[in-house]
């Protein structure tokens, strides 16, 4: 399957041809953040609490203490809905109703479940290292017996998605095409700044090639 099915609770109803529902789509997005809200309901209280996320194949997973609220809530097949937003622009119309943002966002909905096998919950947490910087896993010392004890994590099958995606220039009422008033759109993007070695390090060491290349690329 391809694309999400499209229900009750997906399906975009505002400017629907915002909507998307493959997964060429809504992946890219998932894979693009490094960080994604997880919404989940505690004691009867909704709560978004922020975190870091990793994707293998059709599942999301998340991790923290075992003591978590975010981890203890989501472990235990609740429904959780994930959200990720990527800001791309401002849009500056003629008029302020029409002012807007160019973006990327999906929703994502799942019943999250502990992976206790500890060779899987290996693997998840190396693919959330390599997706933070590609290469660290097999340089930086790997998880203990004892942090592995101490971290869990959850597995989130996407069980239905949606995206909305609005580019491009503002979109104005026609009469005000022939206003006075300047429009169009200021881009924006998430940048990498100035890389800050710990004053701690110890001597010789220098900058592996990895994070060079990736500070490089992100810039
Ligand atoms: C950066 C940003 C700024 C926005 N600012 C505003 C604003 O100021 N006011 C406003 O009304 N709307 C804003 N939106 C749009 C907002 O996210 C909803 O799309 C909007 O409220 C219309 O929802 P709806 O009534 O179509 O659907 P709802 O009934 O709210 O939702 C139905 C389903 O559609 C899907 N869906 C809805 N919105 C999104 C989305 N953004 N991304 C992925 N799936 C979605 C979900 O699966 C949801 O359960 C903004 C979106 C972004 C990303």
């Amino acid at each position: 399957m391809s694309t999400f099915e499209k229900t009750n609770l997906n399906r975009v109803k505002r400017i629907p041809k915002r909507g998307h529902y493959d997964k060429d789509t809504i992946y890219p997005i998932i894979d693009e953040a490094l960080i994604c809200h997880v919404g989940l309901i505690h004691e009867g209280m909704p709560v978004v609490i922020p975190t870091i996320h990793a994707r293998i194949g059709d599942d999301i997973l998340i991790h923290g203490a075992s003591t978590s609220r975010l981890m203890n809530n989501s472990g235990e097949r609740n429904s959780v809905c994930i959200t990720i937003t990527h800001l791309d622009g401002l849009v500056l119309a003629r008029s302020t109703f029409n002012h807007s943002m160019n973006y990327r966002s999906a929703v994502l909905y799942g019943q999250g479940s502990f992976i206790s096998d500890n060779d899987e919950k290996t693997r998840a947490l190396e693919a959330f290292t390599e997706k933070l910087i590609p290469g660290r896993w097999n340089d930086a010392r790997q998880p203990s017996a004892k942090e592995l004890k101490a971290t869990h994590v959850v597995k989130i099958p996407i069980d239905l998605a949606s995206a909305k995606v609005r580019t491009g220039d503002p979109s104005d009422d026609k009469p005000d095409y022939e206003l006075d008033v300047w429009a169009g759109v200021i881009p924006m993007r998430t940048i990498f700044g100035k890389i800050i070695p710990d004053p701690a390090l110890k001597n010789g060491i220098e900058l592996p090639a990895y994070l060079q290349e990736y500070a490089n690329s992100k810039s």
